[in-house]
């Protein structure tokens, strides 16, 4: 399965990085890997914190960003308040819902060889390029269908 397999992963990474592999780090490690939306570090917290009531918000946020610091995780998009955090290493894209938030990855060596104009290149380095695809996922797509017509169609989605 793709999560363990991250995780075998990580352990590889956390013992070359040199980083002790504590259960709560591989409890914070393996929310990241398992969810599908690429969880904030709110959403990691709530995760962990099913399984492990007495870690705080605090050490979830710290930890997350020692990984991210090791290489061991990476961030989705620019460093903004919400930062999500992403387990999936290889050079991939995502999916993104309008509605939802849900961010799924996928890979295609076509985006990911990408010509970068030279135009570009004037900005800085170039690192690495991440295409982004936006839509409205099929469970999104569900629901809005089932929902009935309402006078005001644009009102904030609790
Ligand atoms: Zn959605
Ligand atoms: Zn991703």
């Amino acid at each position: 399965m793709e999560v363990e397999r991250r995780i075998e992963q990580f352990k590889t990474g956390s013992k070359k990085a040199g980083v002790k592999l504590t259960h709560q780090r591989l409890e914070i490690f393996r929310e990241v890997a398992a969810s599908l939306k690429h969880p904030d570090a709110e959403a990691v917290f709530r995760g962990v914190q099913k399984r492990m009531p007495t870690v705080s918000l605090d050490t979830v946020y710290r930890t997350l960003w020692l990984l991210n610091g090791l290489g061991l995780i990476t961030t989705l998009g620019p460093r903004r308040e919400r930062v999500r955090f992403d387990a999936n290493l290889e050079h991939h894209h995502h999916y993104i819902c309008m509605r939802c938030g849900l961010a799924r990855d996928f890979e295609s060596a076509d985006l990911s060889a990408l010509l970068i104009p030279e135009a570009v290149k004037e900005f800085g380095s170039v690192v690495t390029t991440h295409v982004e695809v936006r839509g409205l996922c099929d469970s999104c797509a569900k629901e809005k269908a089932g929902e009935s017509v309402s006078d005001n169609p644009e009102r904030p989605q609790g």
